[in-house]
């Protein structure tokens, strides 16, 4: 279900993928009029280098008082692991993934990245620990070489041409005939979902975040489109913990273990096989889209 316009993914890339460059990250809210209402506490330190380990005790969330967007969550991720988050649309699932690099403040609850909970850092320190490939990564007017040095400021070309082979986009770049020159973002080279989404991933590479939050694409790429962005992924999952809305069965069977969410509350959680066993909504949810493999429909759009 292509999303004409979603502020979430849009606010998320722009604080997320700001964080290596402070300035522009304030003067982009200053322009979109949005202030993050989230501040640094007073005494915040810097989140030091980290292993990895996310964990979520007794959070909840409401963006609006009375109706709570999140119950009661409670997970752990070991460093290096894979959680995949699936359930109905609506659910909570990007709502719990941008607690994670505090977009939001729990209503209660803690939210910890190798046992540090996440408010007493600074958001800065935070988010340069954590990448995010969303469905449609911010790009800025500019060329293609100073929207991937938004993810690492001072990277050289060689370290951008590097990570972008590993993202596998580097062929279509250098087939252009302005190749790492050309202008991209509002009126400038149109990208296809796929490249867009390899230039997310290129991007996470160079930043190199030990946690890695991916929001799979729902939208349907070419099935050789899809072929190098599953190889990019894969690239890029290599040694980070990653916290991924699953869209795709691969990834969820893929996963370490998996949660499913349903109106804001954790129904199930386990392993792809006790959740089989267990049979569930997620029971539900894989048979349907087995059946539905071939038709090309996404899990979330089942529920
Ligand atoms: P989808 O699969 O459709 O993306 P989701 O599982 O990611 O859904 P969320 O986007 O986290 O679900 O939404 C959870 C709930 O919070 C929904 O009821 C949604 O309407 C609400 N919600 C999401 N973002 C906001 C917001 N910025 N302000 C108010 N309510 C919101």
């Amino acid at each position: 279900v292509g999303r004409l316009y979603d502020p979430l993914s849009s606010l998320l890339s722009v604080h997320l993928e700001m964080s290596a460059a402070l300035g522009i990250f304030q003067r982009i809210f200053e322009y979109l009029d949005l202030k993050p209402d989230i501040e640094d506490a007073p005494n915040a330190g810097v989140m030091p280098a980290v292993r990895g380990r996310v964990e979520f005790n007794q959070v909840h969330f409401a963006y609006r008082q009375g109706t709570p967007a999140l119950t009661n969550i409670s997970f752990k991720v070991e460093p290096g692991r894979m959680m995949a988050l699936v359930g109905p649309s609506g659910a909570g699932k990007s709502t719990l993934i941008s607690l994670i690099a505090r977009l939001y403040e729990p209503s209660s609850g803690i939210i910890r990245i190798d046992g540090m909970d996440i408010k007493q850092v600074t958001m800065e320190s935070l988010r340069s620990h954590i990448g995010f490939v969303t469905q449609e990564p911010y790009l800025f007017y500019g060329s293609l070489l100073d929207n991937m040095r938004f993810a690492k400021e001072d990277a050289t070309q060689a370290e951008v041409e590097d990570a972008c082979r590993k993202a596998y986009i580097d062929d279509f770049i250098t087939a252009l005939p302005e190749g790492y020159h050309t202008i991209v973002g509002e009126r400038g080279h149109r990208l296809s979902g796929g490249e867009r989404q390899r230039i997310a991933i290129a991007r996470a590479i160079l930043k190199n975040p030990r946690i890695l939050i991916l929001d799979e694409a729902t939208s349907h790429l070419d099935s050789q489109s899809e072929a190098y962005v599953q190889k990019a992924l894969e690239e890029l999952m290599k040694h980070r913990t990653t916290i991924v809305i699953a869209h795709r069965l691969s990834t969820i069977l893929a996963s370490d273990s998996i949660i499913v969410l349903k109106d804001g509350v954790v129904v199930e959680q386990g392993t792809h096989e006790e959740l089989l066993i267990h049979n569930g909504l997620y029971g539900l949810l894989y048979h349907t889209q087995f059946a539905a493999a071939n038709t090309g429909i996404a899990m979330d759009q089942l529920a």
